[in-house]
């Protein structure tokens, strides 16, 4: 505990997202003082915190600022640029470091940094143009998932091909960028490993839910999982924390894998608190972001046992926002709503969790 953060001391959060959102109110709870850097005007986070300071992620100066106004900055989307991580590493402790964003900004090195620490993938090509892809299929297979090596998320940046065909109309779809051709995996299910590594190195693990997306969204997550995914949560929280030690890595980190008779095989990692753990806030001992603000803090990590027996996560997307009165009906239901202006399909806007005792 020498090196802990005591409460009281300010958390820079990089990104104003939903995510960053829940941080600052798990961090509120533990007393700590919240301040958001985020370029979008109005940022859900900043809501849910003291102070905010809304400027780009190049402006040396603001980015200084905030640094020096924190005791530990950490951030809640991988996108946040590597220079900007790196200016703000040059000013005060950064947790998770910047080598995770590196590795997760890019699917290229992502896959070859887990396969070379013996971690299975999908069979992958590199593409930088239409004639690499024809020769990405001739090795891959197909069906096959073109993704673009960088800004994918929740499925955008994909297409999907059957047929040779479909070549140049997924080269169009993705933009014509650099992308990696992934064999389709035929799996039984998917799940999530989210684990929180303390200062001192310790590791907890959260159960792992089922994850069931649709349209590229996550929908639902459910625990207990099912037999198929329990058979490979052993082996795929050995590959999550050979990534985490590798990478020194200091908060909360999640894997995604597909569940398939080979194994597990490693889909991708967020190097960050994650949908798929929303799940935790009401149905763990301890939310995967009150662990993540432990860890970034220096405290001691919280019990991840879950809270009942039965736990389930349903997303609320687009226009099912308007349901919310319909949620509350539901005495049963824990409804989180993250204050987002209109409603926009396949936006993230809300989320809502059942636990069973
Ligand atoms: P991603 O953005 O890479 O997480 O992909 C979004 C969703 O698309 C995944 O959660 C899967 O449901 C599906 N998907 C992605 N890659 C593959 C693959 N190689 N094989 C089969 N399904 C995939």
């Amino acid at each position: 505990m020498k090196s802990a953060l005591p409460p009281g001391s300010t958390i820079g959060i990089l990104g104003g997202g939903q995510l960053g959102r829940m941080l600052a109110m798990a961090a509120a709870q533990l007393g700590y003082i919240c301040h958001i850097y985020a370029p979008e005007k109005k940022s859900v986070a900043a809501d849910a915190a003291r102070h905010f300071t809304c400027a780009a992620y190049d402006d040396a100066k603001a980015l200084a600022g905030f640094a020096q106004s924190c005791a530990v900055v950490t951030y809640e989307f991988e996108n946040v640029p590597v220079d900007c991580a790196k200016m703000v590493a040059g000013h005060v402790p950064l947790r998770p470091g910047f080598k995770s964003l590196e590795i997760a900004q890019d699917r290229a090195i992502e896959k070859k940094f887990v396969q070379d620490l013996q971690g299975q993938t999908a069979k992958t090509a590199y593409v930088e143009n239409l004639e690499q892809l024809k020769a990405a299929v001739a090795c891959v297979g197909l069906p096959a998932i073109l993704k673009t090596n960088r800004f994918g998320y929740d499925g955008k940046g994909q297409a999907r091909l059957h047929d040779v065909s479909d070549m140049a109309g997924a080269w169009d779809d993705v933009g014509q960028q650099p992308s990696v051709l992934e064999g389709f995996v035929d799996f039984a299910a998917e799940f999530s490993v989210i684990l929180a590594r303390g200062l001192d190195g310790g590791i907890v693990y959260y159960d792992s839910a089922e994850n069931v997306h649709e349209g590229g969204i996550l929908a639902t997550s459910t625990l207990p999982a099912s037999g198929a995914v329990a058979a490979h949560v052993a082996s795929a929280r050995q590959i999550a924390t050979r990534i985490a030690e590798k990478l020194d890595y200091i908060g909360v980190l999640t894997c995604e894998f597909f569940a398939t008779e080979a194994g597990p095989i490693f889909n991708e990692m967020a190097p960050r608190v994650h949908n798929s753990g929303h799940w935790s806030i009401e149905g763990s001992v301890t939310s995967q972001f009150e662990n993540h603000i432990r860890a970034v803090c220096g405290l001691p990590l919280g019990d991840t046992a879950l809270a009942g027996t039965a736990v389930e996560m349903a997303n609320i997307i687009g226009a099912d926002a308007g349901k919310w009165a319909d949620y509350l009906t539901d005495p049963a239901c824990h409804l989180h709503l993250y204050g987002k202006g209109a409603p926009r399909a396949g936006r993230k806007m809300g989320h809502a969790t059942w636990v069973r005792t």
